[in-house]
């Protein structure tokens, strides 16, 4: 990809991620949009609902400081390319849609691809068609790429502490709101669902 520039934030979410893919040229870009937004979140001022769990955040994760471990990153399981950050600091939110995925249109080939279907001279075509994409998606201006606008949501539930539990069953610890009962025992969700399963 010798014909791709990198900045310092791409250069850290590739090696984050461990390979440059549409899914994180995805993500970078909402990821850089909101970067002139809103400031990388420190803490957990700044939350992202996540409404994918592709590439694309760990882009979202690695540029803007929303995490999982932090509890600032929410996971919606909708299939979407749609991040929505909410800024505690002002109750803002911000719902970018990314609407310039050119990798849409290589499904069929890439699922030939990773079936091993390809030819060799296919095989090339593919990772020229690929990385046409990437580039694409690098470096088309923002209103091509993404929808972004302002939206009216509930502030998300700060991440919360529970006190902990002794399983009577594995005596491992675990949160107390994810208790079971099983057999007359207090027990954590593993041993619950091998007991009842
Ligand atoms: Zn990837
Ligand atoms: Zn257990």
């Amino acid at each position: 990809m010798d014909d791709i520039s990198f900045d310092n934030d791409l250069r850290k979410a590739v090696e984050f991620h461990g390979h440059l893919c549409p899914g994180l040229a995805i993500g970078y870009r909402v990821a850089r949009y909101v970067k002139g937004h809103y400031l990388r979140s420190e803490d957990e001022e700044l939350v992202c609902i996540a409404e994918n769990n592709s590439c694309s955040v760990d882009a979202v994760q690695e540029m803007l400081g929303c995490t999982f471990g932090k509890g600032n990153l929410v996971y919606r399981d909708y299939g979407k390319q749609v991040f929505t950050f909410f800024c505690r600091n002002d109750s803002r939110a911000l719902r970018i849609y990314f609407k310039g995925d050119v990798s849409r249109n290589m499904d069929d080939i890439r699922a030939r691809y990773f079936k091993g279907e390809l030819s060799p001279e296919e095989q090339v075509e593919f990772r020229a068609l690929r990385e046409r994409a990437i580039k694409h998606m690098l470096e088309a201006p923002d209103g091509e790429l993404l929808s972004a606008n302002e939206v009216d949501i509930p502030a998300p539930q700060k991440a919360r502490i529970y006190p902990t539990l002794h399983c009577q069953e594995c005596n491992e610890g675990f949160m107390e709101i994810c208790g079971r009962t099983a057999n007359g025992k207090t027990v954590c969700k593993e041993c619950f669902s091998r007991m009842t399963g």
